[in-house]
């Protein structure tokens, strides 16, 4: 008998490897070195918090969550969208929490997007758009960003992309990795191009609650032209210091949240029972997420103040745990090469910013020398990586 061969498998993503999130952070492990890579706080999370989650599973919600999410934690995310935004999503028809803003990201792109349909995303770009655009048959589109005007958006570039094929748009404010806000104008602007369009818009804002310098988060719901087309998701990962509890909502109109969540029952069905509820108590103090501007933009500051004798230089960032700093002054090796060789040498991981860029042919690797560091860490982590890095 002739032995049959297996079956072979034709990959959906074949030009997808492991994200650069977990080979630095498994560098950063097996080398005991100081992990300013992967984006998570290294402090521990409020134990007000975790006694609310201790509490909900001893009052016994330990069986599954309705699929939108336990209505308490619904009504106090519509609550907290009102406080901060003055917009209302119905708890019941518009507020869908999901498993992290990953899913959300998963559920809503899927949701839009059909065979050959375009996707504008703006580049650099968070690592999980582009393989969910692909999976559901898309084709991204690119608006590249770069450090040589602070990633100003050109919007002349963005007209020309937006056709009568493009039927989504990705935002990300504040912005992973660079750390750019949008401003009230990038919100006009964008709405004026869309309008008269059948297109979307998916806002990834899980940054929401950390800019610094006294700015304000433009969200897109803000924006009515923007706010009746838009998928705004969120996570309570970056809110509350609990990235590994994988909470996060979506907040659309009545008719985009029903299509969404028919996917989203077919992802995950439903989230955490007890996390659900204790961070529905939880939500009840305003301060507790009204105080990230300040928290983060002392890290931040203290980061700088230390790195500020090296070599490297920077633009403090806008929002978010994350720094970029360019080290053109000190080697014009890759940034992928520099990245791993840093977490060897010297004992501190970052990432670099270049695998946020699509490779193409005319630039194999859009490599600005530039690294990102996250600076969710505490005080005596920052320090110490800083002290490793002036001595390059
Ligand atoms: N979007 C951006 C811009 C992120 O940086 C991250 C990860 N931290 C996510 C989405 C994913 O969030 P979550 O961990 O809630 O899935
Ligand atoms: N968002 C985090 C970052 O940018 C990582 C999340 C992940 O590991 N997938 O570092």
């Amino acid at each position: 008998m002739v032995p049959l061969a297996p079956p072979v498998l034709s990959s959906k993503l074949p030009r997808v490897g492991t994200t650069i999130f977990t080979v630095m952070s498994k560098l950063a492990t097996d080398l005991n070195a100081l992990n300013l890579s992967q984006g998570f706080p290294n402090f521990p999370t409020d134990p007000a918090l975790l006694d609310l989650v201790t509490k909900a599973m001893r009052a016994g919600h330990n069986q599954y969550a309705p699929m939108p999410g336990v209505p308490l934690l619904r009504e106090a995310i519509a609550r907290k969208t009102i406080d901060c935004y003055g917009v209302s999503y119905h708890p019941d028809t518009e507020v869908t929490v999901t498993t992290g803003a990953t899913e959300g990201l998963y559920a809503a792109i899927t949701t839009v997007v059909q065979p050959l349909d375009e996707v504008v995303v703006f580049e650099p770009a968070y690592d999980s758009y582009v393989p969910a655009i692909e999976l559901a048959g898309g084709v991204p589109v690119y608006v590249t960003l770069t450090p040589a005007n602070n990633y100003a958006i050109d919007w002349a570039v963005v007209r020309e992309k937006i056709t009568d094929r493009t039927r989504l748009v990705i935002i990300n404010t504040p912005h992973n990795p660079t750390g750019r806000v949008w401003t009230r104008d990038d919100l006009d602007t964008l709405a004026g191009l869309i309008r008269d369009r059948d297109i979307f818009v998916v806002s990834d804002e899980v940054y929401e609650h950390i800019l610094f310098d006294g700015r304000t988060h433009h969200s897109l719901m803000t924006h009515p032209v923007l706010q009746e087309r838009t998928f705004v998701i969120g996570s309570f990962g970056k809110t509350f210091h609990t990235t590994g509890w994988k909470i996060g909502y979506c907040l659309a109109p009545k008719e985009l949240t029903a299509e969404f969540r028919k996917v989203h029952q077919f992802v995950t069905f439903s989230v955490s029972t007890p996390m659900q509820y204790a961070l529905a108590e939880y939500l009840q103090q305003p301060e507790r997420y009204q105080s990230l501007p300040s928290f983060y933009e002392q890290k931040r500051d203290l980061f700088l103040a230390a790195i500020a004798p090296s070599r490297f230089t920077f633009i403090p960032t806008e929002g978010t745990f994350f720094q970029n700093v360019s080290y053109a002054s000190i080697t014009d090796e890759p940034d992928y090469d520099l990245a791993i060789r840093l977490t060897h040498e010297i004992g501190v991981a970052s990432i670099p910013t270049s695998v946020f860029y699509e490779p193409n042919a005319a630039r194999p690797k859009n490599d600005y020398k530039m690294l990102r560091f996250c600076f969710a860490k505490d005080d005596d982590t920052l320090l110490q990586a800083a002290e490793r890095l002036c001595k390059l």
